[in-house]
C-alpha cells in the first residue's frame, strides 16, 4: 500500500506530520525526575486523513497490507495490539484525560462529539534505531485529533496523552521525553525539559551558523536483555533515593556523592553517580550553549559517554567503538544515545569532516568484524505540525 486512496474512498481532508527525536544529553534522568534535552529532527511520520460520517477510527500504514478499525465508542486498551494501539491509544487517552482539563463528566463525554476517521501512516523515522518512531506516530495523531475535534488543549497536554496511550495501551514503561520533543521541538533548537516540573523551554543550538553537524551512527545491535537492564536501572535509582532518603534522585545533587558514596554499595553508588553528574552535565550543556556556543559542548557529550559505559554500565563494544572512532576522526563529542544495551551513537561533528568520520566508523566495524552501521546526519527541525 503507498497511499491513501489505495486504500480509502473517503475525502482527504488533510495530512499531519510529526518527528522524531535525538537525545543530545541526559540519558535515564527522566524517570528519576531529572533534566533531559532532546531535539526533534529531520525524520518525520506523516497521516493522510479523511474524515467519515460514523464513530469508527480505521488505520492502514505503508509497514503492511490491511487496515485495523475500532469505535470511538469501543476505545479499550485490552482491545489494542500492534502498531495501531499507538494512534487508537492516542484517541483512548484523550478520552480518559480530557474530562479532568475540560471539566466533562466522563471519558464517554469527552469525546461524544468526535467524527470517526481513516488515517494513512507513511513514515521516515526508522524503527527502533532510538530515534522514537512511536512518538512520531502518537504525535501526528494526537495535533490531529485535537484539530479536527476541536480540543482546546496544549501540546504539553498533547505529550501527556501520548505518554498515557504508550505506557497503557502499547504497554511500554517510558517517560515524557519523546512526545515532549515531538511537540515542542523547533528547528535548530532543542526543548530542555525538566521532568518533575514538566517545564519546557526551546534553547537554540546554532550548529549550523558553527558549521557542525550531527551523526546518527546506528549500530544495529538490539540486545534481548535491553528490556530487563532498563528495569534494573530503574530498581537500583530507586533503591539508591529510598537509602539517601529522598522520594527521587532529582532531589539530590553532585554535592551529595561523598554522602551517597559512604551509604551506598558500589553497584548502587556508581548508578546514583551517573544520575546525579548526568542532571549537571544537561545544565552545563544548556549553560554552555548560551555562553559560549556549540563548538563548546563537545566535552560534556563525551563526559555523558563514560558515565554510561563505568558508572551505569549500559553501553555495549559497539557504542564505545562508534564513540572512540568518531572521536579519534575529528569529532568535537560523542556519545550513546537512547536507553543503551545497543541502538546509536550520536557525534558532533564539523560539517567539513562529516564524511572522514563517517568512513572511519564505516572501516572501525569492518575491522572488528561488526555489522555495518547505518550513519546519517539529522537536523533539529519543528514539531509537529499541519502539512496541508
Ligand atoms: P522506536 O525507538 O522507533 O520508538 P518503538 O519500539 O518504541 O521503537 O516503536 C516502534 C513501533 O512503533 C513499531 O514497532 C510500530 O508498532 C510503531 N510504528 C512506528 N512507525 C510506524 C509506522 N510508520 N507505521 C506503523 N507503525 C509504526
Ligand atoms: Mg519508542
Amino acid at each position: 500500500m503507498t497511499d491513501f486512496s489505495d486504500v480509502f474512498d473517503t475525502e482527504m481532508v488533510g495530512r499531519w506530520a510529526a518527528p522524531g527525536r535525538v537525545n543530545l544529553i541526559g540519558e535515564h534522568t527522566d524517570y528519576n525526575d531529572g533534566f533531559v534535552f532532546p531535539m526533534a529532527i529531520d525524520r518525520t511520520t506523516t497521516i493522510t486523513v479523511g474524515r467519515r460520517d460514523d464513530r469508527l477510527l480505521r488505520v492502514a500504514s505503508t509497514f503492511e497490507d490491511g487496515l485495523h478499525e475500532m469505535s470511538l465508542d469501543a476505545l479499550d486498551p485490552e482491545a489494542m495490539s500492534g502498531w495501531s494501539a499507538y494512534v487508537f491509544g492516542i484517541a483512548w487517552a484523550l478520552g480518559q484525560k480530557l474530562p479532568e482539563v475540560l471539566g466533562l463528566p466522563s471519558a464517554a463525554s469527552a469525546l461524544s462529539g468526535a467524527m470517526g476517521l481513516d488515517i494513512f501512516v507513511e513514515s521516515s523515522v526508522p524503527v527502533g534505531a532510538g530515534l522514537s518512531s512511536s512518538a512520531a506516530l502518537e504525535c501526528a495523531a494526537a495535533v490531529c485529533f485535537a484539530e479536527l475535534w476541536s480540543l482546546d488543549v496544549t501540546r504539553q497536554f498533547l505529550a501527556s496523552v501520548g505518554q498515557l496511550a504508550e505506557n497503557d495501551a502499547v504497554g511500554a514503561p517510558t517517560g515524557i521525553m519523546d512526545q515532549s520533543a515531538s511537540l515542542l521541538g523547533q528547528a535548530d533548537s532543542a526543548v530542555f525539559l525538566d521532568c518533575r516540573s514538566l517545564d519546557a523551554e526551546v534553547i537554540g543550538l546554532g550548529f549550523g551558523v558553527a558549521s557542525l553537524e550531527l551523526l546518527v551512527i546506528d549500530t544495529h545491535v538490539e540486545h534481548a536483555h535491553a528490556t530487563g537492564g532498563y528495569v534494573e536501572r530503574r530498581a537500583s535509582c530507586e533503591k539508591g533515593a529510598a537509602l539517601m532518603g529522598v522520594p527521587s534522585l532529582r532531589d539530590l545533587d553532585v554535592d551529595d556523592l561523598p554522602r551517597a558514596s559512604s551509604i551506598l554499595d558500589d553497584v548502587t553508588f556508581r548508578r546514583v553517580r551517573h544520575i546525579l553528574t548526568e542532571n549537571q552535565r544537561v545544565l552545563d550543556t544548556v549553560r554552555t550553549l548560551r555562553t559560549n556556543g556549540p563548538g563548546a559542548i563537545g566535552p560534556l557529550l563525551d563526559a555523558s559517554h563514560v558515565s554510561m559505559r563505568d558508572d551505569f554500565e549500559i553501553s555495549v563494544p559497539e557504542l564505545d567503538l562508534a564513540v572512540a572512532t568518531s572521536q579519534d576522526a575529528g569529532a568535537i563529542g560523542a556519545r550513546m544515545t537512547g536507553g543503551g544495551f545497543g541502538g546509536a551513537a550520536i557525534a558532533l561533528v564539523p560539517t567539513a569532516l562529516r564524511d572522514a568520520v563517517s568512513a572511519a566508523v564505516l572501516d572501525a566495524f569492518a575491522a572488528a568484524d561488526y555489522r555495518e552501521p547505518t550513519i546519517f546526519a539529522v537536523h533539529a527541525a519543528d514539531g509537529a505540525h499541519r502539512v496541508d
